[in-house]
């Protein structure tokens, strides 16, 4: 199938679901459409419907009426419908790669490893729905049996962004549907084709319709609709932390099970005794994959005294070798920002750091692609209180702070209200299990910048979360544990 081919296939399916997942919208034409842009060109790539709490709502009922026979189904013939469906993504993966540089702009080959990446939760899950054991535990009376079974919680509402159109809505949606949970996934206003294309692959997949079922548009009123629903039990949230903590709230009116993803602010740790090539390559990878927009990109590089002019060098002369343009250009590994706003954000956080005292040792500016584009940048001389050390810059830019002590690292580390991704590099074995205990962080990588994978317990500590994605824990969120006692079936 070529891009065109994908991307009518997003468009086919978007009427296909409305059809054939939501009756009431048969001949539906949406009042409003909103345009989805490249953010490489600015160019209208597609419009796509804009819904709201209404879509929602018979979303929302359609994924109330599938839950009913899906859940019912053997675990072996939800694993087949999964299975079928990460076949079809890996067959697609190109085109869907494709799709995924056009509406959100990241370099090709990077968006086509994160199909790859995506779709293996799918796999991954399809193989874990033939695992949800219960127990039995020994009774406490002779003539009694208790059991313990795990059972799918319901229809689960997933919101997802637009920085893994793909990933962030496969970490949620293989685990839900192997437990035998129905969906309505609300994708992020700016890269809805994606999650459109892999909603039409799980339909030809033979997943029933209303199993899975995508809306998009108005968020604030989607939002609503799937916290108010007293059919959705369960709501799974990857994005800000301001937005999570807003979902947190809702949820509690009719108190649903939540599972939150939510921003970090990770420390990238390098000491006196790292090996330089293994920690600039390894800052490299944790910072700049995406330009920088990804939760776990480190976002603080601290360097111990020793070693810090010889990073700060080898870390600049590596950083001015990544090549920025369109994702679609050979060569290129740093892509645009996603919008305006994010430029601007990165610019004020890179003045707030200068005015404060911060050094340029590269970038420091819009590039000059013009768009959204913005320059790699390293800053030295970073302080803990400037903005770019307490919150998430969701940019290329990689500010160096100094220290002295292990002590001082784990502190500054420590210093901040997000605890997704922390990265260490030393040779000192000893350290690597002291500073990975004392990190206050759901994720430490040691002596590796890219540590995300499907078959691992992914989630934050503190203000970056609740739950985990990923791995055999990830199916407990989906799950609810019931507790049978068997009496004496004898008894008169
Ligand atoms: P965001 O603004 O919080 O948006 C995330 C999703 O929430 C989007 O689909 C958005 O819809 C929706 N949304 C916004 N307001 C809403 C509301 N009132 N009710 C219901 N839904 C609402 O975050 P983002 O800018 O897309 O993503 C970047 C953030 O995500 C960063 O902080 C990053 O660290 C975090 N993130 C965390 C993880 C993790 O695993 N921990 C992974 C990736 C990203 P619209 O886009 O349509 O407005």
């Amino acid at each position: 199938m070529t891009l065109s081919g994908v991307a009518r296939v997003a468009f086919v399916g978007s009427r296909r679901i409305f059809a054939s997942h939501l009756p009431s919208m048969q001949s539906y034409t949406p009042a409003f459409s909103r345009q989805v842009h490249n953010p490489a060109t600015g160019e209208v790539i597609a419009n796509v419907s804009c819904m709201g709490g209404k879509e929602t709502k018979d979303a929302i009922s359609s994924a109330f009426d599938a839950f009913n026979s899906w859940s019912k189904l053997t675990a072996a013939e939800r694993s087949k419908g999964l299975r079928k469906w990460y076949d079809l993504l890996m067959a697609h993966k190109e085109e869907l790669g494709q799709l995924i540089t056009l509406e959100q702009g990241k370099p090709l080959k990077e968006a086509v490893g994160e199909v790859d990446y995506g779709a293996k939760f799918i796999e991954f899950y399809a193989e874990e729905a033939k695992r949800v054991y219960g127990e039995i535990i020994p009774a406490t009376l002779p003539d009694r049996r208790l059991f313990v079974l795990k059972q799918p919680v319901g229809v689960a509402g997933a919101i997802t962004p637009w920085n893994f159109p793909l990933a962030m809505i496969t970490r949620k949606v293989g685990p839900a549907l192997a437990c035998g949970c129905t969906v309505v996934v609300k994708p992020s206003e700016f890269t809805p084709l994606t999650a459109l294309a892999a909603a039409e692959l799980a339909l030809q997949a033979g997943i029933p319709p209303g199993v899975v079922n995508v809306v998009m548009g108005n968020a604030p009123d989607i939002g609503d609709a799937l916290l108010t629903s007293p059919q959705v039990r369960k709501i799974t949230f990857t994005g800000s932390t301001a937005v999570g903590k807003k979902l947190m709230a809702g949820a509690a009116g009719t108190v649903k099970k939540v599972s939150l993803e939510l921003g970090g602010n990770a420390p990238c740790i390098v000491f006196d005794d790292a090996d330089l090539n293994v920690a600039v390559n390894g800052a490299l990878a944790a910072k700049f994959r995406n330009s920088g927009q990804t939760c776990v990109c480190a976002n603080r590089v601290l360097v111990q005294e020793g070693i810090y002019e010889k990073f700060a060098d080898a870390f600049s002369k590596a950083v001015k070798n990544l090549k920025v343009g369109d994702g679609f250009g050979e060569g290129v590994v740093q892509g645009p920002l996603i919008n305006k706003a994010a430029l601007e954000k990165v610019e004020t956080f890179v003045e707030d750091a200068v005015s404060k005292g911060a050094k340029v040792l590269l970038g420091g500016r819009r590039h000059s692609l013009g768009m959204t584009f913005y320059e790699p940048t390293v800053l030295s001389n970073v302080k803990s209180e400037m903005l770019v050390s307490r919150e998430e810059v969701f940019g290329p830019v990689a500010p160096l702070l100094c220290f002295k002590t292990e002590e001082e690292a784990i502190h500054m580390a420590n210093d901040t209200n997000a605890g997704l991704a922390a990265y260490i590099f030393t040779n000192n074995l000893q350290r690597t299990w002291r500073v990975s205990e004392a990190l206050e962080y759901g994720l430490v990588g040691v002596n590796e910048g890219l540590i995300s994978t499907e078959v691992a317990p992914f989630g934050g500590v503190k203000q970056s979360g609740l739950g985990r994605e990923g791995s055999k824990y990830g199916m407990d969120e989906f799950l609810e544990i019931k507790y049978v006692c068997l009496g004496d079936m004898n008894r008169k």
